[in-house]
């Protein structure tokens, strides 16, 4: 089950013509695109700049997809693509007045060899 929270960061986060080049290789020049997500031989899809975040919409499939709905579709893992994960991880490691900092540095490098995961580590985090 994917985390509602965490689709609305990316999908806020990250802009759409980033994403294709990063995933698709395909530079965005118009608001009209051939579809990266059928077989398309003409110009099937629309990009929109919403306030919740860029889409992609598909005349041919009707169907749209969001940020997130792109990264899905490439088998990306969304927590991967956190905005918010550096951050987090960054403000853990200057929290030295914590009692617990040194269990706390133990989960993240845990986290960080892949041992736990990021639930798993926040969850021992809470727990502290
Ligand atoms: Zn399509």
């Amino acid at each position: 089950m994917t985390n509602p929270d965490l689709v609305k960061r990316i999908n806020k986060f990250y802009k759409v013509e980033d994403i294709l080049e990063k995933l698709f290789n395909i530079r965005l020049f118009s608001d009209t695109i051939i579809c990266p997500f059928h077989d398309d031989n003409r110009k099937s899809a629309k990009v929109y700049h919403d306030k919740d975040g860029d889409r992609i919409y598909c005349f041919t499939e009707s169907k749209q997809y969001a940020i997130s709905d792109i990264l899905l579709f490439k088998g990306e893992r969304l927590e991967e693509w956190d905005p918010g994960r550096n951050k987090d991880l960054e403000e853990l490691m200057m929290n030295e007045s914590s009692t617990s900092i040194r269990k706390e540095k133990i989960t993240l490098d845990r986290f960080k060899s892949g041992e736990i995961s990021m639930s798993e580590f926040f969850r021992i985090l809470i727990d502290n």
